[in-house]
């Protein structure tokens, strides 16, 4: 645990074994913490917030510490990039961008905020007054967070919050909670005040849900799964917090048969297999049209073999294995589910690998828009395609919204028309076209429908650690 500055043991006393995904092996021992954990890290925060200098010290302060944190990260790229690599199995060939570049730019883009936003002065209705709004920092945010991008899903939310003057209580999913500790070194290092940032290993209905629970928080910014959000805005009915939800998605990818095939086919690909699945914006259902189907389902197919599976510390890994023994239990027993429902396996369905936990890159084809492989979320490499006929854009968003997913859209047309028109006509809140960057810092991030509630990213994002008040005058 790191609370109030410093390294401490549990005191719950519980210890898990951490799993390389590639080997199957535990490499490491980690501590979990329960309700006591949390008592003393929300306390810790508490007072860091209350009466501590965080979220009094002037921006330029405050700017000036992130950015040595954002520095100090940058200088450990590679060492940053490996714990996560061996402790979940993204491969190093791409976990230096998303772990490391990424979680840097979080820092650098939300640091750039600071002093930047303000309240404004409103034209009331009221003769003889004088109205103002200021933003004020929300307070001690309860931070929870999955395993899949270990140290950025956790900077997403750090970054933006301690760059609104926030303190913070993080707990890493119980599968990760490595790169985040390395990260407390850092924060200490580069001298952010002790109580700022707290972090609480544990099991999320232990520790997670004593954090949501706790009075002492006033945000729960969480990014997981559909079924713990909705327990998540169950729970904090009672004190009233305020919540973010990233949560799970099934995300269309239309290929209009006007499509810039090889560069639609392969950024599909890279849409499904990327990280083994294990995206909540993964491009998981693809709609080809009639004219291109054939093409899309061969290509993809030939796609994923070619993709060159192995340890994820090797350099030339570029499908690496899912998180755990049980993560790829429930994939395969997804694959089974479709074959059982009628989908045609195209290729793979199958554990892969001598040992860890890899699954092959797997193609659907013949899949219906009521099978469960179609309707739920596999967080696996496992994509399913469905033709569509017509030209009608009204009819193709319809098969696209016709989830209860709403996070991201994928559009591929050369038509710069069909291109806007079905942005508009899609229920996602984001809409990548032709390949349009998804992880860009300044890009809101966020969910329609059961993806979730609020924006990260962007300035939404920031904005989402400040509470408005306006001040009303009668001069
Ligand atoms: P999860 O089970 O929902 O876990 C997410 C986090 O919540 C973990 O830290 C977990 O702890 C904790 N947790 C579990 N039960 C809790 C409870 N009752 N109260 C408080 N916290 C609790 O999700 P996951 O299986 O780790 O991750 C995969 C899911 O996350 C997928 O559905 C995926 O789509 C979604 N996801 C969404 C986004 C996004 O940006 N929208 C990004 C990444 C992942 P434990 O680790 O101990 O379970
Ligand atoms: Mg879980």
């Amino acid at each position: 645990m790191f609370i109030d500055g410093q390294f401490r043991d549990s005191r719950l006393g519980q210890e898990m074994d951490l799993i390389d995904p590639s080997t199957g092996q535990v490499f490491a021992r980690a501590q979990l913490g329960g309700a006591a954990d949390v008592d003393a890290a929300v306390a810790a925060a508490r007072n860091a917030f209350d009466n501590g200098p965080w979220p009094r010290l002037p921006s330029p302060e405050r700017r000036r510490l992130l950015l040595a944190l954002a520095d100090a990260i940058e200088a450990e790229i590679p060492a940053f990039a490996e714990i996560d690599s061996v402790n979940m199995g993204i491969p190093m060939s791409s976990a230096k961008f998303i772990i490391g570049e990424l979680s840097v730019e979080s820092l650098r883009y939300n640091a750039g905020w600071m002093g930047k936003i303000g309240g404004e002065v409103i034209n009331t209705a009221t003769p003889d007054t004088h109205v103002y709004t200021v933003k004020d920092p929300i307070g001690v945010i309860g931070a929870i967070v999955p395993w899949n991008s270990p140290l950025m899903a956790a900077m997403v939310k750090l970054a933006p919050a301690l760059a609104a003057g926030c303190t913070v209580v993080l707990k890493p999913a119980e599968l990760t909670p490595l790169s985040v500790l390395k990260l407390a070194e850092l924060v200490q290092r580069v001298g952010i005040p002790a109580g700022v940032l707290n972090i609480v290993n544990g099991v999320g209905s232990v520790a997670g849900q004593a954090l949501v629970e706790h009075p002492g928080v006033d945000k729960i910014a969480f990014t997981g799964s559909t079924a713990v959000g909705q327990g998540i805005l169950r729970s904090v009915a009672a004190t009233m917090k305020r919540v973010t939800l990233e949560l799970g998605g099934k995300s269309p990818v239309f290929i209009l048969p006007d499509a810039d095939l090889d560069r639609a086919i392969d950024a599909a690909a890279a849409a499904i297999f990327r990280n083994a699945g294990q995206i909540c914006a993964a491009g998981s259902r693809v709609f080809a049209h009639r004219k291109v189907f054939d093409k899309v389902v061969a290509g993809l197919a030939e796609r994923a073999g070619a993709m060159a599976m192995g340890r994820s510390l090797d350099a030339a890994t570029q499908l690496g294995p899912v998180v755990s023994q049980r993560q790829r239990e429930r994939v395969l027993g997804y694959v089974e589910i479709g074959r059982g429902e009628g989908a045609e396996v195209v290729c793979g369905g199958q554990a892969a690998g001598d040992a860890g936990f890899f699954v092959q890159p797997t193609v659907l084809a013949s899949v219906k828009p009521d099978m469960r492989v179609v309707r739920e979320e596999i967080f696996g490499p496992v994509v399913g395609v469905q033709m569509f006929e017509d030209d009608d854009l009204d009819r193709l968003a319809a098969l696209g919204n016709d989830s209860e997913y709403g996070l991201a859209a994928y559009i591929w047309t050369t038509n710069v028309s069909t291109a806007h028109k079905l942005a508009r006509r899609v229920k996602s809140g984001i809409v990548l076209v032709n390949g349009g960057p998804a992880l860009d810092r300044g890009v809101p991030f966020g969910g329609f429908k059961m993806s979730g509630w609020g924006r990260e990213y962007g300035r939404e994002g920031f904005e989402g650690y400040l509470e408005t008040k306006s001040v009303s005058i009668a001069l």
